[in-house]
């Protein structure tokens, strides 16, 4: 049975994160300043958030035995990304109260019960979809859905990989080949005039707090940009997403992010039930950061004031990027966050720069 724990989460008390990259590092520092202490999982030894963790375990995240004795020594458990094994998470989850629940991760591990979920239980906009699970489906769902479209797999596809733009008749075989006959879906391309997202947390107690709308910029599929607060109804997409998180009894800080489209209208294109990219700028803005909000929401705080001081901007320090860092150093209004990563690869994210822009 999940142990209880005070409501809220008393200072002292340890939180487990399954995870250990540098969404994982971030967590642990803002869980530190509030006086908790972090286990990571991870099955690499050292990763970004081991490195300032009190505690690290290193196993498989299959290896059961190792998960159960890793959340019997946390009083919460946590995930920093959405990709962890579902009978992990069950597994951590009969030890610890683990947020958010099992039922957001099954939701936005696979595209196609995601996009069912938003549209028919959520009640939000999705682009159109239709279930692929061979070329003949794919054949048959181009015909509803016309060309040009987007081949997705349904599981484990992130920063545009395991994605497959089709524009004729003649990407259907290559499109269906790249597949490797994964489940998937297709989806019609949406021709959007920009992509935006939204960051709001749900806490253990109901409580409901969310930044203003983030506009967000990518180069190769990788996100590039952040830059909030932006134009376009703040609230509007807030409701959006508090309605899907309402939908899931969420709890924790969830990213919706959406296509606007040209009338201004907003479809979602994906959930991600954790911190995410595109709110980092929190981290400078002068208001409570995402980081210390999932915290707060997860261990029943309060959740304090989400309203920025200033415009802010972030960008990704993707692989050779860092070597610019001497250039940030000397910037005014420009702060820098690094991953502690050793190597640099391409397309590896090495850190990020938060720049007050007003
Ligand atoms: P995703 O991994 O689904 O977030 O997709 C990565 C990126 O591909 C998005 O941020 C968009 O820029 C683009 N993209 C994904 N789906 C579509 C779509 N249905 N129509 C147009 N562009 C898309």
């Amino acid at each position: 049975m999940p142990s209880t724990h005070q409501s809220p989460l008393q200072p002292g008390s340890t939180i487990g994160i399954l995870g250990g990259g540098q969404l994982g590092r971030m967590l642990n520092l803002a869980a530190a300043r509030l006086g908790f202490h972090c286990h990571i999982f991870d099955p690499e030894w050292a990763s970004p958030a081991a490195k300032v963790a009190q505690f690290e375990t290193n196993a498989k995240y299959e290896d059961i035995n190792a998960v159960l004795n890793f959340a019997k020594t946390c009083d919460i458990v946590t995930y920093e990304f959405e990709n962890v094994p579902s009978l992990t998470a069950k597994t951590a989850g009969s030890a610890a109260p683990l947020h958010p629940g099992a039922r957001a991760l099954n939701v936005a591990q696979d595209r196609l019960t995601e996009k069912n979920f938003i549209q028919n239980e959520a009640k939000v906009p999705v682009a159109l979809f239709q279930s692929v699970d061979s070329v003949h489906e794919l054949r048959r769902a181009i015909k509803k859905l016309g060309l040009p479209a987007v081949l997705k797999t349904r599981r484990m596809g992130y920063d545009g990989k395991g994605q497959f733009i089709l524009n004729s008749e003649e990407d259907i075989e290559p499109a269906w080949a790249a597949m490797q006959n994964a489940p998937a879906i297709l989806e019609q391309f949406v021709d959007f005039k920009r992509e935006v997202s939204v960051i709001a947390a749900r806490s253990t107690t109901g409580e409901i707090a969310a930044y203003p709308l983030i506009e967000n910029q990518h180069k190769n599929h990788i996100l590039h940009t952040s830059t909030s607060p932006t134009t376009g109804d703040d609230g509007r997409a807030q409701a959006l997403a508090i309605q899907i998180m309402n939908s899931l009894s969420y709890v924790g800080v969830m990213a919706t992010e959406f296509f606007e489209l040209h009338d201004g209208s907003l479809v979602v294109n994906e959930i991600a039930p954790r911190v995410h990219n595109s709110g980092h700028w929190t981290q400078n803005a002068g208001c409570v950061d995402q980081f210390e909000l999932h915290i707060r929401a997860i261990a029943g705080w309060p959740l304090g004031k989400t309203q920025p001081k200033h415009k802010m901007q972030m960008t990704n320090l993707i692989g050779n990027d860092i070597n610019s860092l001497p250039i940030y150093a000397k910037e005014k209004d420009c702060f820098i966050h690094l991953y502690g990563k050793k190597d640099i690869k391409a397309g590896r994210k090495m850190g990020h720069i938060n720049r007050i822009i007003v």
